[in-house]
């Protein structure tokens, strides 16, 4: 038979108008959706009628589907001919195991296409005011994840490269490790004061942004309970928003209803 396609998919990081036109067209045209757990729902009524939808969703530390599983899931129904969407957050190259899945599709001459996505580090800033680059203040930018290795003895972060060769940083999967990056950044020479800011379901209505300095976002983050999904963003760009926030400010209609992504 005749083998399948798979195309990985990302959906952008919230409001569902977010995604590319080609990711919209892999949504109406596949047979099978495989999604994870930060996709916003919506985009799913865009789907075939009789489309099988299949949620891969992960809850931090908890997986529904292990990774080995979905790769085979990709693997079966491409080879049963089918048109696979493979839908995931933001971008699917940006922490999104995308790598892994194309892995093995290459290795079993399954067809595949990437199609990129708008990523949370980029956009939730975005809607929160902060430009990641600037031509006054920042000429590079990183983005990293701060993911709970350390807890581990696993830290593989540069710190003092980040530190001091990097203007702006955006830190996914780093509301656990917020004492530690902040720490880590101060005490390899970021100064204290660096402005920094923490926005939480970014372009979304239930978007929130509390801003402060490194050595006080921390505490911030704590008054307001803030959990993930957030972005930490740090450096000198953070202080734009004072000038150019847009989003908070519209009217709750045009922004994005947040429990079809909750
Ligand atoms: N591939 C995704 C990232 C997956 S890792 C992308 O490109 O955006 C999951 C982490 O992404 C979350 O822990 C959080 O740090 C970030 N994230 C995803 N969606 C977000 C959102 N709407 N607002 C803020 N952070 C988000």
């Amino acid at each position: 038979m005749r083998k399948g396609k798979v195309f990985l998919v990302g959906a952008g990081p919230g409001d569902p108008k977010l995604i590319t036109v080609k990711g919209m067209e892999c949504i109406q045209q596949a047979d099978v959706i495989a999604y994870d757990r930060l996709v916003n729902k919506e985009l799913l009524t865009y789907a075939k009628q009789d489309a099988e939808l299949i949620f891969c969703g992960k809850l931090p530390g908890r997986h529904a589907l292990i990774q080995e599983q979905i790769n085979q899931l990709l693997v079966e129904k491409a080879e049963q001919g089918l048109t696979v969407t493979r839908l995931k957050g933001g971008d699917p190259c940006v922490f999104g195991r995308v790598g892994e899945e194309a892995e093995e599709l290459a290795k079993r001459s399954i067809p595949f296409e990437i199609i990129p996505g708008i990523t949370a580090g980029i956009a939730a800033p975005a809607y929160a005011g902060i430009p990641v680059t600037h031509r006054d203040h920042a000429s590079s930018f990183a983005i990293v994840t701060a993911h709970g290795r350390e807890q581990k003895g696993e830290d593989h972060i540069n710190w003092q490269a980040l530190a001091q060769g990097m203007d702006t940083i955006a830190f996914y999967m780093g509301i656990g490790n917020l004492h530690h990056i902040c720490e880590q950044l101060i005490h390899h020479g970021k100064p204290a004061s660096t402005p920094a800011a923490i926005i939480e379901w970014g372009t979304t209505a239930a978007q929130r942004t509390v801003t402060g300095e490194l050595s006080t976002i921390e505490q911030k983050a704590k008054e307001h309970h803030i959990t993930n999904p957030a972005i930490v963003l740090v450096g000198e760009v953070v202080q734009l928003r004072g000038k150019i926030n847009w989003f908070d400010e519209q009217s709750i209609e045009v922004k994005h209803d947040p429990i079809l992504i909750k």
